[in-house]
């Protein structure tokens, strides 16, 4: 089922009962219906088993194999933030997926004013607890435990960085519209990822605006991307780069500044250069980044 249809069959109740789970994210994995009983006393323990099973079923919470406790899942986690953003005004209709990150899943939008936004709810560890159930058994437990956690951590990284980078006026970043715990609200791009772009009319312009966010960036935000690569940057018709994907982002006070930015000019353009036949020094390229605005 789509978020959007599990989304419409909850009520104020269930997500009442869900932003139970989220205040205890941190604390439990699994809670004890026990316990959740004590605490949650606006639903008599009938209500409270029904309306467990309920959410169970919709697959947004999951009951312990063993144990009478529950945990949240991703899908809950997805919905409750979505209830946030909709009571918020930030978003009123979710859409369909448009993008599969290696480290979030990317919805279209619609938000208050009817405009066509993004909602990135970032699904941190996803691949690498994919990897675990492989290779290896145990750790899993607390891997998958932090997940949630360390999803929400990303997903105030990133909004404060599309903050940050807003109020500098840097070019070519989406705008922050919202969000909340894992989910980042930004302005919708139609566009390609630069990876799947084949040729350009005019290459050498959009390096060179990429290498200007980059560069505003880092004077004028004093912020790094720290994860530049063609899979992050989207090309949209009329050949605007859009830089997206900043979670892991550095301030230039970071100790690891200096080197990170270099691998991040260093490696775009290598890569128009081998795609795009872009002849520009790297060096060059950095030390055009590196001076200062104004
Ligand atoms: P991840 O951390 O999972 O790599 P990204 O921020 O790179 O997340 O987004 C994954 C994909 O979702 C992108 O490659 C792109 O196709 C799509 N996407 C992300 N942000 C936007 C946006 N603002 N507008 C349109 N598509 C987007
Ligand atoms: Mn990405």
């Amino acid at each position: 089922m789509k978020i959007g249809e599990v989304y419409r069959k909850l009520t104020e109740d269930d997500f009442r009962l869900l932003r139970f789970f989220v205040d205890n994210l941190k604390r439990f994995e699994y809670i004890p219906v026990e316990y959740i009983a004590q605490r949650v006393r606006w639903l008599n323990p009938k209500e409270l088993d029904a309306r467990l099973r309920k959410l169970h079923k919709l697959k947004v919470l999951e009951r312990h194999p063993t144990m009478n406790a529950y945990r949240l899942k991703m899908l809950g986690l997805d919905c409750y933030a979505l209830k946030v953003l909709a009571d918020r005004n930030i978003v009123k209709a979710i859409g369909d997926i448009v993008g599969v990150g290696k480290e979030s899943d990317i919805y279209r939008a619609l938000d208050a004013q009817d405009r066509m936004v993004v909602v990135k709810f970032f699904r941190i560890g996803r691949t690498s607890f994919r990897h675990a159930t492989k290779v290896r058994d145990y750790g899993m437990a607390f891997e998958r435990g932090t997940w949630l956690v360390r999803s929400i951590v990303a997903g105030r990284r990133e909004r404060e960085a599309l903050k940050i980078l807003n109020s500098f006026n840097v070019p070519n970043v989406p705008k922050l519209i919202g969000g909340v715990l894992h989910a980042v609200v930004m302005e919708y791009f139609e566009g390609v990822e630069l990876y799947e772009v084949r040729s350009l009319e005019r290459p050498e312009e959009v390096l060179r605006a990429v290498l200007d966010t980059v560069r505003y960036a880092y004077w004028k935000a004093k912020i790094i991307h720290g994860d530049l690569s063609e899979y992050n940057i989207l090309v949209t018709s009329d050949e605007r780069p859009i830089v997206i994907d900043w979670p892991q982002y550095l301030t230039t006070v970071d100790p690891m500044a200096e080197q990170t930015l270099r691998r991040d000019v260093l490696y775009v353009v290598r890569f128009f250069r081998k795609r795009f036949d872009v002849n520009m020094d790297p060096e060059e390229a950095l030390k055009y980044v590196l001076s200062p605005i104004e």
